[in-house]
């Protein structure tokens, strides 16, 4: 299976009740903003190359942002900010990413997440988390021969990474480094190796309190495009 039967095959999965049954209820009732769309309603793939260098792990899509749209962080104002960071770093083709069919392109980057399905809260619960595991560990051991830096928005991310990649076989040094904006572990197996490095999740609780700048998602932005060689 490669990554786009991979992506295919995530869009049909029912595996978790109550996300199956959120992610439908908010594409029935939708926002008053989009009533006219018809929303996505189903896991999200990650999206990007096969072939990427960079890998961007998050948390989950967002009942009206991915989970409208289909495509990861698109839609929304988490998603803004994301892009246009990204497009400052000379990691995307385009500041904006609104729609499937708006023509961004990713440079050498792929974005995906550790839950595929919008949770209510942006909250999956522990069991929801280990249930999407397989679809992370099968899209990075897909991916494992080409990335050469992950850039993680926010614990979960960061966790997810160092747990997955530790189950395809990579060394992570013990004891497993911390998260932190900014922190940085370097995995291996064999003679690869690839950087993880942490940054602040792009949530509105984070760009609206400055907890998170754009200049600070820059920094770490290229920090780890430099890392992975682009
Ligand atoms: Fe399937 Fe993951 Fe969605 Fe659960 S969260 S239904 S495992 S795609």
């Amino acid at each position: 299976r490669d990554l786009a039967e991979l992506d295919a095959d995530l869009i049909d999965c029912r595996a978790c009740p109550r996300l199956v049954a959120w992610r439908e209820q908010v594409a029935r009732e939708k926002r008053r903003a989009f009533e006219n769309e018809e929303y996505w309603g189903r896991p999200v793939p990650g999206i990007g190359p096969a072939d990427a260098r960079l890998l961007i792990v998050g948390l989950a899509p967002a009942a009206h942002g991915g989970n409208r749209t289909g495509r990861m962080f698109t839609g929304d104002q988490s998603g803004d900010f994301l892009f246009a960071a990204m497009y400052s770093a000379g990691l995307t083709n385009e500041p904006h990413s609104v729609s499937l069919d708006d023509g961004l392109e990713l440079v050498e980057t792929r974005i995906t997440a550790p839950v595929h399905c919008a949770p209510p809260q942006n909250k999956p619960t522990v069991d929801e988390r280990d249930r999407c595991a397989r679809w992370l560990h099968a899209e990075l051991e897909l991916l494992a021969p080409s990335v050469r830096a992950v850039l993680t928005l926010g614990q979960f991310g960061w966790q997810s990474t160092l747990r997955t990649f530790a189950a395809l076989g990579w060394t992570v040094p013990r004891p497993a480094p911390k998260f932190g904006h900014g922190v940085s572990t370097t995995l291996t197996r064999g003679d690869a190796a690839l950087e993880v490095f942490g940054c602040y999740h792009v949530s509105q609780h984070n760009t609206f309190t400055g907890r998170l700048t754009a200049e600070m998602l820059v920094e770490v932005l290229a920090a780890a495009a430099r890392s992975a060689g682009i």
